[in-house]
């Protein structure tokens, strides 16, 4: 089961691994001289502001990533790129401290995966583009034909081919009284339709025992301050809440021109949660005096991966991105990007058959959701941090010591940073958090606390 000249492939989703498969499988098709037809199924338009036009996300990418997808001839234009992020702070109940990474290389993006907040289509032209819309451009560019449709089933032919059923458009319901349209009969299909919405139930209804990955719901609203405000008050910083509020794991505030993002993750989020992170003293001193959540603000409740999936392939069928294999709570446009590259390579030189999956592509996966098992390890750590006052004052206090010393080797900060930008892997964070070196600094900053707080007494 081989792609040769003139195969025809289905890519379902046109998010970031949709448009990565795309680009990639064109691009080395042609490198080996095949000839692929690759139609790409995405019904939603980047153009529009607000939820409909995007696909829900932080909207934060690393300085590595985007000098990855250079190499790979995958350039970002600076209207996509809103803000340059070149630190973090960290704020607890017991005070903050700012991180700044090693190296330059180290520094992350922020973008708007659609066209922007609801509301920003008053601004016309609108100052900044989507990430998403560039990336489908991008496999455009290379020959994918995208078609404004949404894909209603997936069945086989006699021979075991893919068949795409798409939803007609309206003029053509009106005329014939279908509710599905039979599109076309392929060699391949690549699902990447992420985990909001049922795109995941096409595939789980293909019975090949695949399963999608666990996920929990986040909570992301895009708040208007005006650019000079934002700039004033968050600076070029990421602004990350380890709070003691209930319901909450983490929540971040991200600066991104006129706008500032807000994310809240937790076991059961909702807006009543966000309100209570809102007003907690650590968030209120970077909005401006009197500010208030708008009434009806752009959010949205996206699902996030966090767990791995039950065999996404079969037979000239695999599945990329969200629904598939992610990395836990970051950097999965990276992860995306990652896996994609994998499929492509998978598919052009080992075959399409469930044995070529799993010899080539199974792998990669593995290896992703084995190091987010260390990441499940390290976030529940963050419960240590939020609920025991000396190891998260200890903690703040190492992270202070490494960021005043120029040569320090800052493995608490830079395990801090890799954590929250998703620019290492959990086994390297784990590595640096649990160095010797951290552990007796940790200690040693336990002490003396434990000591100025006894002879205060
Ligand atoms: C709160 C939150 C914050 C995040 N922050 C970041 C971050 O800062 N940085 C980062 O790198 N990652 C972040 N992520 C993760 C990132 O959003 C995802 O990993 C990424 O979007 C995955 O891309 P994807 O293409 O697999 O899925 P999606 O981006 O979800 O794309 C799926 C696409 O499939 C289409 N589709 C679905 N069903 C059908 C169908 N039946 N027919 C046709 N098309 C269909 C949808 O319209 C959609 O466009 C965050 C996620 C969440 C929830």
């Amino acid at each position: 089961m081989e792609l040769t000249s003139g195969s025809r492939v289905a890519v379902i989703g046109g998010g970031p691994s949709g448009a990565l498969s795309a680009y990639f499988l064109l691009d080395l098709a042609r490198q080996t001289g095949i000839a692929l037809e690759v139609d790409l199924f995405e019904p939603r338009n980047f153009n529009l502001t607000g939820p409909p036009g995007c696909n829900m996300c932080g909207g934060v990418i690393s300085e590595s990533l985007m000098q990855k997808m250079a190499a790979e001839g995958i350039t970002l234009p600076r209207e996509l790129l809103l803000d340059t992020i070149d630190s973090y702070v960290l704020h607890t109940d017991s005070g903050a401290a700012s991180i700044r990474p090693l190296h330059d290389e180290m520094r992350i993006a922020s973008i708007f995966r659609g066209a922007g907040p609801l509301g920003a289509e008053s601004q016309s032209p609108l100052p900044w583009s989507s990430f998403d819309r560039h990336l489908l451009e991008m496999a455009k560019g290379l020959g994918a034909r995208h078609h404004a449709r949404r894909v209603r089933r997936l069945d086989r032919d006699g021979e075991g081919r893919p068949r795409v059923y798409v939803q007609p458009l309206k003029e053509e319901a009106a005329e014939s009284g279908e509710t599905e349209r039979l599109f076309g009969v392929y060699d391949l299909l690549i699902g990447c339709v992420g985990l909001n919405g049922a795109g995941v139930r096409l595939f789980e209804a293909l019975d090949f025992g695949y399963r999608p990955p666990k996920s929990d719901r986040a909570w992301v609203a895009e708040l208007y301050m005006g650019a000079e405000e934002v700039r004033r008050r968050l600076g070029h910083a990421m602004h990350i809440f380890l709070l003691d509020v209930p319901g909450m794991k983490f929540a971040a505030l991200t600066p991104k021109g006129h706008y500032v993002t807000f994310i809240l993750l937790g076991d059961d989020v909702n807006e009543e949660v966000a309100k209570r992170v809102c007003h907690s003293p650590q968030v209120r001193e970077l909005f401006p005096e009197g500010w208030e959540m708008p009434v009806r603000p752009c959010h949205c409740q996206p699902r996030i991966n966090i767990g791995p999936p039950v065999n996404p392939f079969a037979d000239r069928v695999v599945l990329v991105g969200d629904c598939a294999s992610s990395r836990l709570y970051k950097d999965g446009i990276g992860a995306a990007y990652r896996m994609a590259k994998v499929c492509a390579l998978t598919a052009l030189t080992r075959g399409i058959s469930a044995e070529a999956f799993r010899e080539g592509y199974w792998p990669a996966c593995q290896e992703m959701d084995r190091d987010n098992r260390l990441g499940h390890l390290l976030f529940s750590m963050d419960g240590l941090m939020r609920h025991v006052t000396l190891f998260r004052r200890a903690m703040l206090m190492v992270v202070r010591e490494e960021q005043s010393r120029p040569h320090d080797p800052r493995r608490l900060s830079s395990a801090l940073w890799d954590t929250f930008t998703g620019s290492a892997a959990y086994r390297h964070i784990f590595r640096r958090a649990l160095h010797p070196v951290v552990m007796w600094r940790l200690i040693a900053a336990m002490i003396r606390l434990l000591f100025s707080f006894l002879r205060k007494r």
